[in-house]
């Protein structure tokens, strides 16, 4: 199947997730009373590169792909966020998810701004020899703006830990020493940390609990359906499982599969290991992504592509929690049907932040070159997630604010607010 682009199986165009991240931003900024010119300076990215990667291919002939990596924001630190490989990648698309990277580093307290790339590609029609190509070309593209002190890329959609030990490479080979804090994600024999591959997930995992305890309900038999079933997605599904709550729907590009009974995720696994998708595992009934994300169950959590709960389908979704594990699947829109329906939204810059936020670690151990082991990481990561999770609250409490978006929102933004502040504005 190939990968198209996002737009909705109606036709319509889908929201642009750059008019979605300002239309969050100016909601949060308008309960902070945030001035004109800080405004003006935060919506705006620090940088946009765009660049040309000619690619040998193997048939002899010369393809040429776009990419871009968007620095948003540096007030707290250096930029950081991932590379994304995908058909439908635009720079208005990685401005956003730049934008989102700031806010999400600022909402769990680590010293970086946002930073975001892409290529416009549909990787998996490519060979593994033109897959690094591509990515060796791509980091070369990049290097006049990326390195470990101003700007650290690590994975998203469609790329992983093999294709940042290729960018570590081609960096390192540049320099002439190895220099693995360059990106984030790499395989653990290389100088990736233990728990990163995980860690995403994780975070997800700590963040529905929290919000179990906030709301009063019980994790225990709770019933989940996750959209997506990648790195993100298929290891949510496995937490879950195993902290006693009942998955009864997986999907991925190829289409959904739902038991009432429930689906054993590990299982799941394996048969798309096997078959290359999660469609045909026997005793599931196969449904469509769209019915997935319309289930009466207790939690849904969207785990792949931004747009996916829009003004479209929002009256119909009847789970109660969403847990945003993607970045961006819920538009503003939507955002306010399914508040007035009182449906909770974990929003994806504090429920996926568990990703960066063990990068944070990777980079801190590459720099330090002195590597922990997974406890120490795992329980620095449910620290930082629980107390973000409760700053938000303590934020919606006090300022008398409903959604916990708009509170993150208005965390995140205080924070960058005042970095920009103390360092003013130079010259
Ligand atoms: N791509 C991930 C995200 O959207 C991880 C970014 C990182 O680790 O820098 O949060």
């Amino acid at each position: 199947m190939e990968l198209t682009t996002t737009d909705r199986p109606s036709g319509k165009q889908a929201k642009n997730p750059l008019v979605m991240a300002h239309e969050q931003f100016d909601a949060a900024a308008d309960l902070l009373g945030l001035g004109e010119g800080l405004r003006k300076l935060l919506k705006s990215p620090a940088r946009q590169l765009i660049v040309s990667c000619p690619v040998k291919m193997d048939d002899g002939r010369i393809e040429v792909y776009t990419g871009y990596r968007v620095q948003h924001n540096l007030a707290r630190g250096p930029a950081k966020g991932g590379i994304r490989y995908h058909p439908s990648v635009t720079l208005d698309e990685v401005t956003a998810l730049a934008t989102w990277m700031t806010w999400k580093c600022a909402v769990v307290g680590i010293p970086y701004g946002g930073a975001k790339g892409g290529v416009v590609v549909d990787s998996t029609k490519l060979s593994l020899s033109e897959l690094e190509r591509l990515t060796r070309r791509f980091t070369v593209e990049i290097g006049i703006i990326i390195g470990p002190e101003k700007d650290i890329p690590a994975p998203d959609m469609y790329t992983n830990p093999q294709i940042m030990a290729w960018m570590m490479d081609t960096y390192s080979m540049h320099k002439g020493y190895s220099v693995p804090g360059i990106v984030t994600g790499k395989p653990v024999e290389i100088g990736g940390s233990l728990g990163r591959r995980e860690a995403t997930a994780r975070g997800v995992m700590i963040t529905v609990r929290e919000a179990c305890r906030y709301l009063g309900r019980d994790l225990t038999g709770m019933t989940v359906a996750v959209q997506g079933f990648g790195n993100v997605g298929s290891i949510a599904a496995e937490m879950f499982h195993d902290a006693g709550a009942k998955v009864v729907a997986v999907s991925d590009v190829f289409g959904a599969i739902y038991s009432a009974g429930g689906i054993g995720p590990h299982a799941v696994k394996r048969h798309e290991l096997e078959a290359g998708s999660v469609v045909g595992f026997p005793g599931a009934e196969p449904i469509s992504n769209a019915d997935l994300l319309e289930l009466d169950v207790d939690c849904l959590v969207p785990a792949a592509l931004e747009d996916q709960i829009n003004e479209s389908n929002a009256h119909r979704i009847r789970a109660k929690l969403i847990a945003e594990a993607a970045n961006g699947p819920t538009t503003p829109e939507a955002d306010k049907i399914l508040r007035d329906r009182g449906i909770f939204i974990l929003p994806d810059i504090l429920t996926n932040a568990g990703g960066v936020t063990v990068s944070y670690f990777e980079w801190v151990q590459d720099m330090a070159t002195f590597f922990w082991d997974e406890d120490e990481v795992n329980s620095k990561l449910e620290r930082l997630m629980s107390r973000a999770f409760k700053d938000i609250v303590a934020l919606m409490d006090t300022r008398k604010v409903p959604d916990m978006r708009t509170a993150a929102h208005m965390l995140a933004i205080e924070r960058v607010a005042k970095a920009t502040e103390l360092r003013g504005i130079y010259p």
